[in-house]
């Protein structure tokens, strides 16, 4: 039996997932938790179930403007006497008696003695008498205690992150401070002779680097602090001593050498600073030469020099990696539905991350369409994409309106 050449370029390399369970592993154990208060609480994963401190409504309260009465004087309607005013944020001297209407506004508390709200353009008033246009059932109008929230009851489950509704709830439910992960500290850092500085003026066989702004902004948005370092030129003592450096948080992150040239002193250097590889080489492309490992509490991640391979491997380990360990319940790699528009086939014997537009369809589903051009450098084809589909390696062509899974950008 032969084996095509396409199939012989991801042999013996290790599956996404199989590297992702790998990177899941080493994230078992969350961060610490910490607390912070509500309004620096949106974004962050709580660390414990978030509680109400109070019942909700706190009080039965009126939800409408009108009057405070007993439903009973209303059925048959009398006239009732106008016995005073509460608007929001005022408590009832007294009961209300029988025979007698409150005015009342939206929010306030209603009195003692009342059961019901008569809205105002229900009643007819004349001078110091109130008189219902009819019968009013009994609790109309009143929002009652507890009705929506209990004291103690759950609101933002742990392991979730705090979203907007999430926070206004706790806003209301009178919690000035939440239980959240704390942030994980990423330090970034770039190896390679060639890179320029960020808008640099060009020089003759050198290029822009990017890759330390991208996983900045992608760790950033993830959740962590990042620390980004200078970049190291191509060099076996600069880069053990910056990796040295640069081992000072809860992830490393680093960029290019780590691939099999002779310019490639990532792993070396890693290795001597007592990094213990997890893995390296991945069955995927772009990203193939990825490296993973750890030194105590820290995890390093080696990613591979091409802008989108640096791209393709943080939304598929860093990103969830560092969502883990911000104790996230089943965070994993953000793979979503889609369908492509048009066929596609693996590059060779790995799992292929295609950059493609993705535009929802009629029916909701996101419709991919790769972009022309394909390739790990290419960041134009990264600029005209949403994501990427990926293509699995054992998948052969497959044909226009195939499920696929994306990856968003
Ligand atoms: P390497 O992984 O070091 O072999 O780099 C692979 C390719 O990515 C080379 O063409 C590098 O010039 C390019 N590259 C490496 N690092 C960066 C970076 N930080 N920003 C942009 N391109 C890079
Ligand atoms: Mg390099």
């Amino acid at each position: 039996m032969t084996t095509e050449p396409t199939s012989r370029a991801g042999a013996g390399l290790l599956e996404i997932g199989a590297a992702w369970e790998l990177v899941a592993a080493a994230c078992a154990q969350p961060l610490p938790a910490e607390a912070v208060p509500l309004d620096a609480a949106a974004g962050r994963i709580a660390a414990e179930d978030a509680r109400s401190a109070v019942d909700l409504p706190p009080f039965d309260r009126s939800a409408m403007d009108g009057y405070a009465v007993l439903a009973a004087d209303t059925d048959p309607p009398r006239a009732l006497v106008l016995a005073g005013e509460l608007a929001a944020g005022d408590v009832a001297a007294s009961e209300l008696s029988p025979g007698s209407a409150i005015g009342i506004t939206t929010g306030a508390a209603l009195p003692e003695g009342a059961d019901t709200v008569l809205r105002m353009e229900d009643a007819r008033v004349d001078g110091d008498r109130v008189t219902p246009a009819g019968p009013v059932a009994r609790g109309l109008h009143v929002r009652y205690r507890g009705e929506d929230v209990a004291r103690g009851d759950v609101l933002a489950p742990a392991g979730r992150e705090l979203g907007v509704h999430h926070v206004t709830a706790l806003a209301s439910a009178g919690v000035g401070e939440v239980a959240v992960r704390r942030r994980p500290v990423v330090h970034v850092l770039a190896t390679g002779a060639e890179l320029l500085e960020l808008g640099a003026p060009p020089e003759p066989g050198r290029i822009h680097e990017s890759n330390r702004l991208t996983l900045r902004l992608l760790a950033e948005r993830a959740g962590a602090e990042v620390v980004v370092h200078p970049v190291v030129p191509d060099d076996p003592g600069a880069t053990a001593a910056a990796v040295e450096a640069a081992l000072a948080g809860d992830v490393l992150a680093v960029s290019g050498g780590v691939s099999v040239g002779p310019h490639d002193h990532v792993k070396p250097a890693l290795q001597e600073r007592g990094v213990d590889e997890v893995f390296w080489r991945v069955r995927l492309k772009p990203g193939k030469p990825l490296w993973f490992g750890r030194r105590d509490a820290t995890l390093v991640f080696g990613l591979p020099g091409n802008p989108l391979s640096t791209v393709a491997c943080f939304l598929l380990f860093v990103g969830p990696a560092l969502r883990r360990l911000q104790g996230e319940a089943g965070a994993a790699p953000p793979f979503v539905p889609a369908r492509l528009a048009v066929p596609a086939r693996p590059a060779d014997g790995r799992t292929t991350l295609l950059t493609a537009r993705l535009v929802r369809g009629s029916d909701g589903v996101l419709e991919a369409t790769p972009t022309e051009g394909q390739g790990s450098h290419l960041t134009g084809a990264l600029a005209a994409s949403d994501g990427f589909v990926a293509i699995p390696h054992d998948a052969g062509e497959l044909p226009a309106g195939s499920r696929v899974d994306a990856l968003l950008l």
